[in-house]
């Protein structure tokens, strides 16, 4: 299996640290509010890439965070309950938006991590690691809070693996105690940061001197995957933007604290959505929430086949007509297994085995769902590929696309309509008109009808009004 590794830039082969098994983290979601349809991608992604290291026969082990103590959920957490004690006011608000956020996953099929620690349940690991970095000389405390020296750690290792970073441009000594920033402001980040006056805080006794206060984000993620991993471990997944800092940051926390080469072998990182050529966000106040696009009418499922239409190291353009698109997508596809409902699936034949190894070979070379989706539509128009040939390797397919196919239920449209839809499509595709009309009236008088659409066609079945 190749994969893009963003530590080195390259697509890579793919190799475990121990034989036949993953560890694999994904950054998860702040739960300060609803995701957006940005963020989910990251999400559907990640399953994706685990689903492929499962039909490897990998042993994986999913670890992903719940971000439910940093500077935005703080925020809203005391402008939403003012007067509570603020660690229970945390507590009460993170956690509704932790439960949307499983929730968007479970309709958008994508599997359950088997790991999923909350930063404010993880508070000790996470001091505990910053007295590490402080007993190795590579962090300082200053007016009450911990900071990682970056200065010092750049000069006996790549600080900027992921983004190019001059070591020239570091400043000795100047701080950020911000969890966000940009490249251009690169300096001493926070580990810790000071109690404030109404937040939630922790106690924490270094050398019998106390530093009540919270862990600064980047620290979080360090000692979450720790406690389930061993660092290094195998892939460490998350969004374009978290290259720097965050993972940059990570990494350096990590190579001091745990005396480690790294925290993991490969860095995948997925690109941005788009919304009508913009990049989608909650701070450039334009973004979708899945509850949007089913006020819409669309199905999270109709989402997850609109994510794969592109490969995950692309941006992905948003527009209605598009997730339309892939919604007729879906939908036909789901058209064909129904119609396949009686037909016993053939997971022996010589056809089977190819063409299943054929779609492997695409997903293997780093995750090509684009590909995988125009060969799993090949393989449908195939002819010398039987409809139980075709079963078999349509749940085959699903294994890595998570489309539920199992779930169908089983409706109306016999095989043979769905056939001669196909040899239409087929018609049309070389403009073979007359052909392509006599198979609609055929069709039609059967009682379906087959609409056209830019994915293809969709079939159904005929209403007392048609
Ligand atoms: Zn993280």
């Amino acid at each position: 299996m190749r994969l893009y590794n963003s530590l080195t830039k390259k697509t890579e082969e793919f190799k475990p640290l121990k034989a036949g098994k993953v560890g694999l983290y994904t950054c998860g979601p702040t739960v300060y509010d609803q995701a957006h349809i940005g963020n989910l991608r990251s999400y559907v992604f990640a399953d994706i890439l685990l689903r492929a290291l499962l039909v490897n026969d990998y042993k994986t082990k999913w670890v992903m965070n719940i971000t439910d103590v940093e500077d935005k959920t703080i925020e809203k957490s005391q402008s939403s309950s003012l007067g509570q004690d603020p660690q229970k006011a945390l507590k009460e608000y993170t956690r509704k938006y932790e439960a949307i956020f499983w929730k968007d996953l479970k309709n958008l099929n994508v599997n359950l991590p088997d790991k999923r620690p909350r930063a404010t349940e993880t508070i000790k690991e996470m001091q505990k690691l910053i007295v590490r970095i402080l007993k190795r000389g590579y962090a300082y405390p200053k007016d009450g809070a911990i900071y990682f020296d970056v200065k010092k750690y750049s000069e006996n290792h790549p600080y900027g693996q992921l983004v190019n970073i001059d070591p020239k441009e570091l400043k000795a000594g100047t701080r950020s105690n911000a969890d966000e920033y940009e490249k251009e402001d690169v300096q001493d980040f926070v580990l810790w940061k000071n109690k404030k006056e109404g937040e939630p805080f922790w106690n924490f006794k270094i050398k019998g001197r106390n530093f009540p206060g919270r862990p600064g984000w980047h620290i979080e993620c360090s000692a979450m995957a720790h406690k389930y991993l061993p660092v290094p471990f195998d892939i460490h997944t998350g969004g374009v933007d978290l290259k720097f800092p965050h993972h940059e940051n990570e990494i350096a926390q990590s190579v001091i604290g745990y005396q480690a080469a790294g925290l993991a072998s490969f860095f995948v990182h997925n690109d941005h959505v788009l919304i009508d050529g913009q990049r989608m966000g909650k701070r450039f106040k334009n973004f979708y929430t899945l509850a949007d696009l089913e006020k819409k009418g669309f199905a999270a499922m109709d989402l997850r086949y609109f994510f794969l239409i592109a490969h995950y190291r692309s941006k992905l353009n948003f527009t209605w007509e598009a997730l339309e698109a892939a919604r007729n997508g879906l939908r036909r596809l789901n058209d064909l297994v129904r119609a396949l409902s009686k037909v016993k699936p053939n997971r022996k034949s010589e056809n089977f085995k190819i063409h299943r190894q054929q779609f492997l070979d695409i997903v293997n070379q780093d995750l090509d769902t684009p590909q995988a989706l125009a060969f799993m539509w090949k393989t449908i128009g195939n002819k010398s590929i039987t409809p139980a040939e075709k079963k078999a390797l349509l749940f085959e397919f699903d294994k890595v696309f998570g489309f539920e196919l199992a779930r169908v239920k089983p409706l109306k449209i016999p095989v043979e309509i769905v056939q001669l839809a196909e040899q239409r499509e087929e018609a049309r595709r070389s403009q073979n008109w007359q052909e392509a009309d006599k198979i609609r009236r055929q069709i039609e008088q059967a009682g379906y009808s087959v609409l056209d659409n830019e994915e293809g066609f969709l079939i159904r079945q005929r209403s007392k009004t048609d």
